[in-house]
């Protein structure tokens, strides 16, 4: 019988499992995974979880028994250790080895840590996995002082679920700016104000220099580099991913910093696929190729190596986007920013409820969208359509976003 082996099974391994089945792939389909529990969402960690608004059963991606029913062989807590690409098998952490007639890797990524003194001390946090999360939701509790090391967009969610739960949150950015290199000045001035309104402390421009711990070995000061001390209860280090390619590596598979993949997510092996934040993948109205840490292109590349098992029809291409939530903000970005050459506000910062286009020419290259999913949307269906438009009359909120379209 025909078998996929699925290494990782996070959200680009088990939704390839599913949408397999779903696509009527009558073969064996193996998932395996390192962590000791069923897959979960992820995005909730920082968000809904952390300020206990839901619970882990909340955020299983399927049913206990949907995995038996499906006949999707689930292994958690297994380590894959090697891949062997002319054998075509797998070598589990024990020893076993499982033969695929294709693989799909989906190792995702590995929270970042800081190579600064103290870095191992006790209650220094990383957040990726729900077990990540149980530790740090415990220490959010009012009063309590969490320094964030980093104000991407988890270090920015966490410090709105420490303050939504009473914690005091400060974030130390080294950049000039929060989200300096993913947001625009825009996003980034409006984030900040929005922020220290509901009580955190936002610090740019700041360069960690160690961390120090009491006789306990417990994390009390954030040693800056111009000598300040932040006294702080917990850390929560929230400085990037890096993707977990060291089997793609080791398997003589084409990596730079990422898997390296076609549009198909196939890698330089013809039955071996990768998916989601392992990977490096190109973008159809783009050169070159993009690391995108994000669940629709994880379920993007799970859709198109399925078809391409299958050999079914390609999929339509995406214009990749993700979304963030923090305090009552509904963030919505789509596309990407780097080749943009000028932008355009439409709406009310103040709202607060906005939107930042990025334009190349008279074409939408990206939008940044606070509570505004209209013109997420649209912004979304422009560029999908490669769709010429008038910059003045996208700033102009009386005219309709719809005409902007025909
Ligand atoms: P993962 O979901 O990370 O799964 C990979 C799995 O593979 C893991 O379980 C890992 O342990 C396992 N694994 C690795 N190596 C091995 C091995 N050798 N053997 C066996 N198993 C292995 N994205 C958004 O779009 N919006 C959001 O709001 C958002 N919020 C986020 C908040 C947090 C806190 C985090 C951490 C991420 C967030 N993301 C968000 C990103 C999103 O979760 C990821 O892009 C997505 O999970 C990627 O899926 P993946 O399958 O590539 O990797």
């Amino acid at each position: 019988q025909r078998r996929v082996v699925i290494v990782g099974a996070g959200h680009g391994g088990a939704n390839a499992a599913a949408l397999l089945r779903q696509s009527g792939y009558d073969g064996q389909v193996v998932l395996i995974g390192d962590e000791p529990e069923l897959p979960y969402d992820r995005p909730p960690l920082s968000k809904d979880y952390l300020i206990g608004k839901v619970e882990r059963d909340e955020i299983s991606l399927f049913p206990e028994d949907f995995y038996q029913e499906q006949g999707v062989t689930i292994r958690t807590a297994e380590r894959v250790v090697a891949v062997d690409p002319a054998a075509g098998c797998v070598v589990l952490d024990p020893g076993e080895t499982i033969y695929y007639d294709q693989l799909i890797l989906a190792t995702g990524a590995a929270a970042r840590t800081l190579p600064v003194p103290g870095n191992d001390l006790t209650g220094i946090h990383t957040l990726r996995t729900a077990a990540d999360a149980r530790a740090v939701r415990s220490i959010m509790r009012p009063g309590v002082r969490i320094a964030i090391v980093g104000g991407g967009y988890i270090g920015l969610e966490v410090a709105a679920s420490a303050a939504l739960r009473g914690a005091q949150a400060t974030v130390l950015e080294r950049e000039s700016r929060i989200l300096a290199r993913v947001a625009s000045p825009t996003l980034s001035e409006f984030l900040t104000r929005h922020h220290s309104a509901q009580g955190v402390s936002v610090r740019h421009s700041v360069h960690i220099a160690a961390f120090e711990g009491d006789a306990a070995g417990r994390v009390v000061v954030v040693r800056l580099s111009d000598g300040e001390a932040i006294p702080c209860d917990a850390v929560l280090v929230g400085v990037g991913a890096v993707p977990r390619d060291e089997l793609a590596v080791a398997a003589g598979l084409r990596c730079d910093n990422g898997v390296l993949v076609d549009p198909n997510a196939r890698t330089s092996v013809p039955s071996i696929y990768a998916i989601g934040d392992v990977t490096r993948r190109p973008l159809h109205y783009r050169d070159g190729s993009f690391r995108l840490e994000s669940i629709p292109s994880a379920l993007e590349q799970a859709r198109r190596a399925v078809a391409a098992i299958l050999g079914a029809p390609e999929p339509r291409p995406e214009i990749p986007w993700f979304w963030s939530d923090q305090f009552d903000l509904k963030l919505q970005i789509a596309g990407l920013l780097d080749d943009a050459e000028r932008t355009v506000v439409r709406g009310d910062p103040s709202a607060p409820k906005f939107a930042v286009f990025h334009l190349k020419g008279a074409r939408i290259r990206a939008v940044e969208a606070v509570n505004s999913p209209g013109e997420f949307m649209m912004g979304r269906r422009l560029m999908e359509r490669a769709i010429d438009i008038d910059p003045g009359r996208l700033a102009d909120e009386s005219v309709p976003l719809r005409q902007l379209v025909a």
